[in-house]
């Protein structure tokens, strides 16, 4: 197998697109607010949502799509920032990216560069193969990425549409403005919110003392070194494992729960009438739903954990709560039930939390987003105050208004992001690409065509364009209506 080998399989998907292509003619007319050209669609973030929320509104003729990322190019998302697993957590049959096109498919891909044997033996896709058929995706369909780019802030217009302040996220100088009639928010897991920080680790410690685990952490200056974790989770069971291959002398994993779960309810949900059809739920059963998988919280994966467990110097704390925390200028003490442990460096992995309000580029628009809270009031005993402070979605991932009426704008704005969650199932994540990018396209599609159906309507009437070119048969000099009119005459 070889570059040849690729390079054909990517002809081949082109030669498929183009079958696939129908029907091919542009629909959308350019739009100009105040004489500045507005762009059908801007998606912020070119991770692997952003580019395949593109590419499907490509293949449905909207071809005015900007995609922003601050980020350098390939170097969107976490696989090659922050994401320190091996493989991928997914199954490797997952499908999403390549928006049903075998040939675009990463097995497809993966057997062009590996042969099949390889994939066959395959258990799951290493994290660094994902990053480069995500790559040759994005190069074989041709959808570009303005990288580099940060989106600052998003103002509604007076008219339809949306003003983006943006920065250039090398320099740090502000750039033009960009105006968009629709905006896609593929801002990743983290999108709706932040990465969290329990507020007694902010104040108890200097900043140099502890990152997350989504921060660039310098691994090699924490060799020799005690290092504490804080939390379960795979991506804690990534970096514990990380610090102890770079040499950390020990990692202590403190853990709230008695016990690690060892269920993983995300691969429950993987089947497609969950996945297409929890958003067409009623709102309980969403609720109820969600509850249940919050709960059931998720594993590390077998092969994290077996990462950690080879090393003597690691060690588990189940059932300890951090009560108090503690820097003398020298070391960090954690304490919890079960007693104290001195550490040199934590790493927070605690996870994400959805607030709205901490997204600087959503400052102006977030107080006007409706959240569960403000739609959906549980029974009795199944109160849950993390699920109520979600944004309440519609069924084409539009944020919806607090107060109706005060922010019709927010019908423009789509958040597809793990804030979708509650309302779709949809974290963002490779298993739910194929059912989320369908219903952002088509409720993009169908609001671009129903809000123009008046002038679509008049190019209807005005429409000339002639099929029938000739009234006469080849060959015979008689026009049709002297046909006709002879036909009529033998008939009386
Ligand atoms: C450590 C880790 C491991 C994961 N492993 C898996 C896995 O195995 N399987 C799985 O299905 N999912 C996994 N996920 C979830 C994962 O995030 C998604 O599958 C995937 O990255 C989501 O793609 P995305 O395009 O939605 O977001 P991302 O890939 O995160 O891309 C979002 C982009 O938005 C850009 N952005 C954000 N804000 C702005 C702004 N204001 N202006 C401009 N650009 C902005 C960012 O720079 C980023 O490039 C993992 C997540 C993490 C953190």
């Amino acid at each position: 197998m070889s570059a040849v080998a690729v390079e054909n399989l990517a002809a081949r998907a082109r030669y498929e697109l183009q079958c696939l292509g129908y029907p091919q003619r542009p629909w959308l007319a350019p739009t100009t607010f105040a004489g500045e050209h507005v762009h059908d669609v801007v998606i912020v973030g070119g991770g692997q949502s952003g580019v395949a929320i593109a590419f499907g509104l490509l293949r449905e003729q909207v071809t005015d799509v900007v995609i922003l990322d601050r980020n350098p190019i390939d170097r969107e998302g976490p696989w090659s920032n922050f994401a320190r697993m091996q493989t991928l957590r997914t199954p490797k049959s997952v499908v999403g990216p390549e928006l049903g096109i075998p040939s675009l498919s990463a097995r497809a891909w993966y057997e062009a560069n590996f042969g099949a044997q390889a994939w066959e033996e395959l258990d799951k896709i290493p994290r660094d193969r994902w990053c480069d058929y995500l790559k040759w995706l994005r190069q074989t369909i041709g959808v570009t990425v303005r990288n580099d780019t940060e989106v600052l802030d998003i103002e509604p217009l007076k008219e339809d549409g949306f003003a983006l302040a943006l920065r250039d996220a090398k320099s740090g100088r502000n750039l033009p403005r960009l105006l968009a009639r629709k905006i896609v928010l593929a801002t990743g897991i983290e999108g709706s919110g932040h990465w969290h920080i329990p507020p007694v680790v902010a104040a108890a410690l200097p900043r140099d003392c502890y990152a997350r685990t989504a921060d660039r952490i310098d691994f090699s200056a924490l060799a020799g070194k005690r290092v504490a974790v804080l939390g379960a989770g795979a991506s804690a069971f990534d970096n514990a494992a990380v610090a102890l291959e770079q040499g950390a002398a020990s990692v202590d994993m403190i853990v709230r729960r008695p016990q690690i779960p060892a269920v993983n309810p995300n691969r429950w949900i993987e089947f497609a009438g969950f996945l297409r059809h929890f958003g067409d739920l009623s709102d309980a059963m969403k609720w109820r739903f969600m509850a249940t998988l919050f709960r059931m919280n998720q594993p590390p994966p077998q092969d994290s954990f077996d990462r950690c467990a080879r090393f003597a110097g690691f060690h588990i704390h189940l059932g300890a709560p951090l009560t108090r925390i503690e820097h003398d200028g020298r070391q960090i003490a954690l304490t919890t039930p079960k007693g104290t442990i001195a550490a040199d460096f934590l790493i927070v992995g605690t996870g994400l939390a959805v607030d709205l309000d901490a997204r600087p580029e959503l400052r102006r628009v977030a107080p006007a987003i409706a959240r569960w809270k403000d739609r959906y009031t549980p029974p009795a005993g199944e109160r849950n105050d993390t699920l109520s402070e979600y944004p309440y979605l519609s069924e084409s991932f539009q944020f919806t208004e607090r107060e109706p009426g005060a922010a019709p704008y927010l019908r423009h704005l789509y958040c597809y992001t793990f804030g979708a969650m509650p309302s779709h199932a949809n974290s963002a994540g490779i298993s739910q690409l194929k059912f989320g990018v369908a219903r952002v396209v088509s409720g993009i599609t169908r609001d671009l065509f129903v809000a123009s159906a008046e002038t679509y309507l008049e190019s209807l009437r005005n429409y000339d364009e002639r099929e029938l070119v000739r009234t006469t048969p080849p060959g015979d000099g008689r026009t049709n209506q002297g046909r006709m009119a002879s036909a009529s005459n033998s008939v009386s």
